[in-house]
């Protein structure tokens, strides 16, 4: 294979084509600047209508700044954040939710499949009350979490109960937010406010834009002054049209959660293709747009020779993202290619390696 191929992330894809014609019309003509443009207006109506609610809405580059500075916005110095131990802001954000917040501690929690239980949350809040320790406010869910799986509304009651019990703040990472929508197949409304989430950090970047991020305050109280904020974060666009109009493209028409649906289905397809190959794993259940593969070591080596790229960065699976971009063409090429390869390599040593 001579072209480049991936399966490595979401965000390796390009901009959707309806997010681009919305930048090209956005183009047409110059409107007032720091997001006083009528794009911005228009897409943060859009989100608006969408959820169904009242909520303050503002644009960031990305989605390190957008957790950080809506985590800082939830609590003081002293406080901290409790979330999963697996999840963006503890691994892969550099410390940038401690940075915007002048170091709030995150408490790590346990729990199968990347998702925090309440006995985890429970069991961090509890065990120290005192004084010298930083007090628990704010709790922070990745939805779809950074392993693929989702909290079922179910499971966010439960969490809710728990939180307003030691009144946490609830903060969701919505990096594959549109996925978890897709996949559960509910109104937005159902797993944010309406699931007690105070701040959502909702994600086009992965969902089919160049870049972007909303941050979704449907607790309007914690989103005072945090214009400010981004500002001094470095975080406010001069011509937020760039980012805002893009939204505006893929909040018409449902854009975003046809992109969500399309790659959940090919991630479906991935796992439907490769479950019957003996010795393929998965090492957590496909729920939304990724899947985790457990395949023999030379096996993955040999995909990469093909040109396949992938990251192996949860403990060795394999983690195959689908995006708005996949196609059916390269999920079956895949499947096949993996199928032709676990042939080639001897059972022993697949066994050695599983
Ligand atoms: C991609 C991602 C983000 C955002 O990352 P940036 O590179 O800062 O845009 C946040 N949370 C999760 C779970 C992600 O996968």
């Amino acid at each position: 294979m001579s072209q480049f191929e991936q399966f490595a992330s979401d965000n390796y894809s390009g901009v959707c084509p309806q997010a681009w014609k919305a930048m090209e019309a956005a183009n047409a003509k110059p409107e007032p600047a720091y997001g006083e443009d009528s794009w911005t207006l228009r897409a943060a109506d859009s989100l608006r209508a969408l959820f169904d609610t009242d909520c303050e809405v503002y644009f960031v580059f990305n989605g390190t700044a957008a957790n950080s500075l809506s985590l800082a916005s939830i609590g003081q110095s002293f406080h901290s954040v409790i979330c999963h131990e697996l999840a963006h802001i503890e691994t892969d954000e550099c410390g940038g939710p401690e940075f915007a917040s002048n170091g709030s501690k995150l408490l790590l929690g346990q729990g199968p499949e990347g998702k925090l239980t309440p006995e985890s949350i429970e069991h961090l809040v509890t065990k120290r009350t005192d004084i010298h320790y930083p007090k628990p406010k704010a709790l922070s869910l990745t939805q779809a979490t950074e392993v693929g799986t989702i909290y079922t509304p179910e499971e966010l009651k439960v969490i809710k109960s728990v939180a307003d019990k030691h009144r946490l703040n609830i903060h969701m990472d919505g990096a594959r937010f549109a996925n978890a929508v897709a996949a559960l197949d509910v109104h937005p409304a159902d797993i944010t406010w309406k699931a007690g989430v105070d701040v959502l950090c909702f994600s086009g970047t992965k969902n089919g834009l160049a870049m972007g991020e909303a941050v979704v305050f449907f607790n309007r109280s914690l989103a005072e002054d945090f214009e400010w904020r981004c500002k001094q974060a470095g975080q406010l666009a001069s011509k937020m049209r760039y980012i805002s109009a893009p939204w505006c493209g893929l909040l018409e028409n449902d854009t975003w959660l046809d992109n969500a649906r399309h790659a959940n289905a090919c991630a479906a397809r991935l796992a439907n293709g490769l479950k019957d190959i003996p010795g393929v794993a998965f090492r957590y259940p496909r729920q939304a747009n990724g899947l985790f593969v457990e395949m023999p070591e030379p096996v993955q080596e040999a995909l990469r020779a093909r040109g396949w790229r992938f990251y192996n960065f949860i403990g060795g699976a394999a983690r195959l993202m689908c995006s708005w971009a996949t196609t059916h063409e390269r999920v079956d090429q895949f499947i096949a290619d993996v199928r032709e390869l676990m042939e080639q390599f001897p059972a022993d040593q697949i066994l050695h390696t599983a």
